[in-house]
């Protein structure tokens, strides 16, 4: 069976100091079975969360960008392997301001999600598709584009990773998702990948759905079919608000 994952973007929000005060404000009360939870600082933040985290397993860290290459002349860059070495479990790949706000393109998705499963971190691949893409029916073909494009050349048996589905139009925006949007969207993607990486692989991955989840809306977003967790940008910041969101988990 696949865990619930519950997992916060904080984007380029909370420095050491913020993050330092998040973590004894993030006390949720977990269901049996605990959701895997994961927080993804800014990467000037990961060591703060590491020792902020300490004595709570129950919580992973990540990064939220990583460069393909594992060291070289690329200013302001991290490898996976920093990450991993300073604490960090997940690398989030290809979320949709990468794409859209720094041109990230889908071989460079390819390459970070290599790069990310070569150093032993997860990645959590995002998909999703713009208001102009999903208004004139291409749904499926942009997420289908870019789930290809992120595992193409995964070696069979290779480590797992994990799918976000991300409407463009949904992220920081209010608007969400209905739960049957995201059921199809993530029907769709399940399907893909049974018949690119075989069914039991496919059956394996968890997909989160991501764009404007907070307290009200999880539990629904939860229920939909295939919807194996979240990820949560604006309502991560918020320690007492991530934790109601854990807690539907
Ligand atoms: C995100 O950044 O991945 C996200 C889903 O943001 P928000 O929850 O603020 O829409």
């Amino acid at each position: 069976m696949r865990p619930t994952v519950i997992a916060g973007n904080w984007k380029m929000h909370h420095g050491p100091a913020a993050t330092r005060e998040f973590f004894p404000e993030f006390s949720p009360e977990l269901s049996d079975p605990e959701p895997t939870i994961g927080i993804l600082p800014p990467a000037i933040s990961l060591l703060a969360a590491v020792e902020a985290r300490k004595g709570r397993p129950e919580v992973a860290l990540g990064i939220q960008n990583i460069h393909w290459e594992h060291k070289g002349a690329y200013t302001g860059e991290h490898s996976a392997g920093m990450a991993l070495s300073t604490g960090a479990r997940y690398a989030l790949v290809g979320h949709s301001e990468r794409r859209h706000v720094f041109d990230e393109t889908d071989d460079e998705v390819r390459q970070k999600v290599s790069a990310a499963l070569g150093e032993g971190l997860i990645p959590v691949v995002c998909v999703g598709e713009t208001l102009e893409e999903r208004q004139a029916g291409r749904v499926d073909d942009v997420i289908v584009r870019q789930l290809d494009a992120a595992v193409e050349g995964l070696p069979e048996g290779a480590p797992r990773f994990l799918l976000a589905y991300e409407p463009v139009w949904a992220i920081g925006t209010g608007e969400t998702a209905t739960p049957a949007d995201a059921a199809a969207a993530h029907g769709t993607l399940r399907k893909r990948m049974a018949e690119t990486l075989g069914a039991e692989r496919a059956a394996e991955v968890p997909i989160l759905y991501g764009g404007s989840v907070k307290p009200s809306n999880v539990a629904e977003i939860l229920a939909a079919s295939d919807v194996d967790g979240v990820l949560v940008g604006g309502a991560s910041l918020d320690a007492k608000s991530f934790a109601a969101i854990a807690e539907a988990g």
